[in-house]
């Protein structure tokens, strides 16, 4: 491995994202040797703390991780703090003063991460006052990775871009969205990419649909505050599920690097279809779910407003009006409290024109079925690839069977977590898995439509029941369609 040289400044370092994620994903990166002497971090939040109680704070995040003797103390000696409030522009001297030593002590080389992993109202202003208060370095480079959301709409995310212009550029910003860093979301590209016999089938001469399904299984749980303020369309449908779209949907690239793929996806999120009021009050449902026996349904969760309207469910069709998708409906859901956690995508083919096992005369009634091919992102990651094969016998049956591959438990245990792959691009400037703002404002144009119309009408809630697939109107918007979910109870 080579190492990064780079001094990064966390906001929001006593946070529970930096002590579940970000400290582990650091510890794993200086494990491989990306990290070495040539890096520190300066945490900041609002409580007082020393430069030791913070260690003692990593120590403690990492200390699940089988580590050599003395390797997690040698770690931990990276990490300093600095008591700060973002809101005030004259703490961020303090800042500058504890960078510039570190640096020198490091020998970083002036290469600063700056990392925001606090409330997004900040961040804006955290971005502003990195530049007004001189903590950027003209020696090495300056880069900023930002945690989600980004925005409420597209108002609000064009209002934050701009904040954040005023300090970064575009080719500074790293926007983590942690689908991205999933191994088979990242295998999506190697599969169309690298493989003809799929590629050539992956239009719509060949392909009937495709399915794209984020479902979990627990409830709100710790998250009610801020999940009854944004709901299943701003936390899951705006981000994840259009990133996973656009890998889907996008053109081959000219090569596999971050502009190239970058160009396409944002090509691909162009001409997606943006609905009418009216259409997109026919291509969307909502759902909230109710009661299960002694667990009590969302309005009744601690921290959701009885009365709310929040959708833990969502599901939609979503249209590319281009030469290669035109027709081609691509469906996907996503919701709490429902029958199992899995991600997966199911790409239906069409049938044969022709079935000539279905010859009346030869007394086989049996239909062929579509090919699907499936990529199961998680918790099993690999592929499957469904086909029609004859019943093993006398006569002439046909029935589906799997083609599959499935990742081995050990590839899995060293497949490194969605951060640790994520902060290793970012301190490698390689922008391939983060989120551009061109795709993120066309994500935004295309969820506010049905979000502005969801704001004003009251829904039927709650609709579903938990350990479902969500409300019956989600299957009656594939029904209408003469399809269903390849995925059903
Ligand atoms: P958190 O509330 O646990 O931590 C926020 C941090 O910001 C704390 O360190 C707090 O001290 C600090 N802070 C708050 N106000 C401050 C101020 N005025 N000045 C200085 N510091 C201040 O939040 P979190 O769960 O760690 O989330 C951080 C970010 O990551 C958010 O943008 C969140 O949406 C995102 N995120 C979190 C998770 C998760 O699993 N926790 C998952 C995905 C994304």
């Amino acid at each position: 491995a080579t190492e990064n040289k780079a001094l990064i400044t966390l906001f929001g370092a006593t946070g529970d994202l930096a002590k579940r994620k970000l400290y582990t994903s650091l510890f794993k990166l200086y494990q491989k040797g990306y990290l070495a002497d040539h890096f520190a971090l300066l945490g900041t939040s609002r409580h007082e703390m020393s430069d030791e109680e913070f260690q003692e704070m990593v120590l403690n995040s990492i200390k699940d991780i089988p580590a050599k003797d003395g390797e997690a103390e040698e770690f931990s000696k990276h990490f300093f703090y600095c008591a700060h409030d973002v809101t005030k522009p004259e703490h961020y001297a303090k800042l500058k003063d504890r960078l510039a030593e570190l640096d020198k002590q490091f020998g970083t080389e002036g290469n600063r991460l700056f990392y925001m992993s606090m409330a997004p109202q900040f961040f804006g202003t955290i971005a502003i006052n990195i530049k007004k208060q001189g903590l950027l370095t003209d020696n090495g480079y300056n880069r900023l990775v930002i945690e989600k959301p980004f925005g409420r709409d597209f108002d609000s995310a064009k209002k934050l871009n701009d904040e954040l212009s005023q300090t970064f550029e575009e080719n500074q910003i790293f926007r983590i969205d942690h689908y991205l860093g999933k191994e088979m979301v990242q295998n999506i590209q190697a599969l169309r990419f690298g493989n003809p016999v799929i590629e050539a089938l992956w239009n719509n001469r060949y392909i009937d649909n495709i399915q794209v399904t984020l479902s979990e299984k627990l409830g709100v749980e710790e998250r009610a505050g801020y999940y009854d303020n944004s709901g299943a369309l701003r936390d899951m449908v705006q981000n994840h599920i259009m990133q996973v779209v656009a890998q889907l949907a996008m053109e081959e690239p000219v090569a596999f690097t971050d502009d190239d793929v970058r160009v396409e996806k944002i090509k691909a999120l162009r001409s997606l279809r943006v609905y009418t009021p009216s259409q997109a009050a026919a291509n969307f449902v909502r759902g909230q779910y109710g009661a299960d026996g002694s667990q009590p349904d969302y309005r009744h969760e601690d921290g959701v407003d009885p009365e709310s309207g929040t959708e833990t469910f969502v599901a939609a069709k979503l249209m590319f009006d281009n030469y290669r998708w035109s027709g081609v409906p691509f469906y996907v859901r996503t919701g709490k409290k429902l029958a199992d956690k899995f991600t997966r995508i199911d790409v239906v083919f069409k049938k044969p024109l022709i079935d000539i096992f279905a010859n009346p005369n030869s007394g086989n009634e049996q239909a062929l079925h579509s090919n699907v091919l499936t990529v199961f992102v998680e918790p099993k990651s690999g592929f499957a690839l469904q086909l029609n094969a004859k019943h093993v016998g006398q006569g002439y049956t046909t029935e589906p069977v799997d083609l599959k591959f499935l990742q081995s438990d050990s590839a899995k245990k060293e497949s490194p977590e969605p951060y640790e792959r994520l902060f290793h691009d970012a301190l490698e400037g390689n922008h391939t898995n983060f989120a551009s703002w061109a795709e993120i404002a066309y994500a935004w144009k295309f969820v506010d439509v049905i979000r502005n119309l969801w704001d004003i009408e009251k829904p039927q809630f709650p609709n579903y029941t938990p350990g479902s697939m969500g409300p019956a109107a989600a299957t009656e918007l594939l029904a209408r369609d003469g399809r269903k979910w390849v995925y059903d109870l």
